[in-house]
């Protein structure tokens, strides 16, 4: 089946950076969420982001246009009946993705393959949702959307070698690098990055330096694009505190123990830069 038409569910951080690649590639995308106004802010950030794309003459006005033209938005989950293939990108909660996944298997034709951004729940689990586990699969795009190459592309464990295929194919016309991994508590990237965050923290919170020398050091000494605390507010700390917890269920090592100061922030509603406080202050 070609792919013409791609539902996002979620236009939140990497909803709408998904949103944003697929229509810049020629995709129509029907983008939903649960209320109107994150679909507002969501493809307000779209246009912003387009509108750097315009004034680094990558795209000209009349392409910042058409892909806002692409792009549809809807608050009603059964409009996506049309879609080709779906990137599921709601908040990082089992109950919303399983619920989620019931609705777009009686929704969607049966041939679409659901794929999920989903930085730590089992694509398997997720999969057993559906009557179609085998095209089902792990599409774990990084953030900035626009901006990372690197799509990682999990396997669950009645996922078809022809829903890979398909998948890694369409993430190459994104112009993106599909690197494939298997469905084991946060896959390769998370697993590798979150305990770094975590440690971080707890760094912060025992008084071993301030934020800032913490970032800096492994800004400057390891070469690392920004600090750890720095990427912690880019992600979320609502994100990177429910990652820590599917690592340290999953893979039952205390290792992965999140850091109380940052289940604190998460109590506290200061989630990084998207509530406008985190680490740092981004008001
Ligand atoms: P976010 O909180 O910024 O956005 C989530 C959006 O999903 C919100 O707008 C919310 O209203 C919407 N939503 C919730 N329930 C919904 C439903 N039933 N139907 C439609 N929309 C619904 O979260 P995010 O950071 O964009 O994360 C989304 C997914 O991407 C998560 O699975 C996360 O683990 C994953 N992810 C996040 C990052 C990151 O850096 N933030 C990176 C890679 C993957």
């Amino acid at each position: 089946m070609s792919i013409k038409t791609v539902g996002v569910i979620g236009s939140g951080t990497m909803g709408n950076g998904i949103a944003h690649v697929f229509a810049q590639y020629g995709y129509h995308v029907l983008l939903v969420d649960i209320k109107q106004e994150f679909l507002n802010r969501g493809i307000a950030t779209i246009s912003k982001n387009l509108d750097r794309l315009v004034k680094k003459e990558k795209i000209s006005e009349d392409q910042k246009i058409e892909v806002l033209d692409r792009i549809q938005l809807t608050t009603t989950l059964s409009d996506l009946a049309s879609c080709d293939f779906v990137v599921e990108a709601a908040t990082e909660n089992k109950d919303i993705k399983f619920q989620l996944f019931k609705d777009l298997d009686s929704i969607l034709k049966p041939d679409v393959i659901l794929s999920t951004n989903t930085s730590s729940i089992s694509i398997t689990e997720v999969a057993a949702q559906t009557g179609r586990p085998g095209k089902v699969i792990g599409m774990h795009f990084m953030n900035p959307v626009p901006v990372m190459k690197l799509v990682e592309i999990i396997r669950g464990h009645a996922c078809s070698d022809e829903t890979v295929a398909v998948t890694v194919e369409l993430a190459k016309t994104l112009g993106k690098v599909p690197v494939e991994a298997n469905d084991y508590p946060g896959f390769v990237a998370n697993r590798i990055i979150m305990p770094m965050i975590n440690e971080a923290i707890y760094a912060l919170m025992e008084g071993v330096a301030t934020r800032e020398a913490i970032d800096e050091i492994m800004h400057l000494g390891l070469a690392h694009p920004m600090g750890p605390l720095t990427l912690a507010d880019l992600i979320g700390l609502d994100v990177c505190l429910s990652i820590l917890e599917v690592l340290h269920t999953g893979l039952g090592d205390p290792k992965y123990r999140p850091c109380p100061l940052l289940k604190r922030m998460v109590a506290a509603g200061e989630l990084g830069r998207k509530t406008g406080k985190g680490f740092y202050d981004y008001q």
